[in-house]
């Protein structure tokens, strides 16, 4: 069986030699540009992230002993949302392409919003790459 039968002839990603990652959480192309992208951050806990926790409870305890007892082990609920609120937001915010604006996670959800965003991204970039030669410049440096 031949194998490159599957591959599209004139495969063209916007970068053909990305910036490789030691340690990605993912690794996939972009179905929109086919670039070859990286997530580093995972979307779920590692255990060392259990482990901040745990310490970070401990302190509390700790902290809170004299007046509180043990009833600082309940800090415990806070502090886990907490960090699976940030582990969140990081990966989040990997997620949009940073070559064509695609964003997957807006796509599941809305597709609508998800072509307003990467025809915003695009007008963006239009505008970064030729500032100078826009008419509402040149009328403020007069
Ligand atoms: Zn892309």
């Amino acid at each position: 069986m031949d194998l490159g039968s599957n591959r599209i002839k004139d495969w063209k990603p916007l970068e053909r030699r990305p910036y490789r990652y030691k340690k990605a959480a993912m690794h996939f192309f972009c179905p929109l540009c086919r670039t070859e992208r990286v997530i580093t951050t995972g979307h779920r806990l590692s255990a060392i992230n259990y482990v901040q926790i745990v310490l970070v409870t401990g302190f509390i305890v700790a902290v809170s002993f004299p007046w509180a007892g043990l009833k600082g082990l309940f800090a415990f609920f806070p502090i886990w949302l907490a960090f699976e609120g940030v582990r969140r937001l990081l990966f989040s915010k990997e997620v949009p392409c940073p070559h064509c604006g695609f964003d997957a996670s807006w796509y599941k959800r809305d597709v609508k919003v998800a072509r307003a965003r990467v025809a915003e991204f695009w007008a963006g970039q239009q505008s970064q790459n030729a500032p100078q030669s826009s008419p509402e410049v040149q009328t403020e440096a007069l």
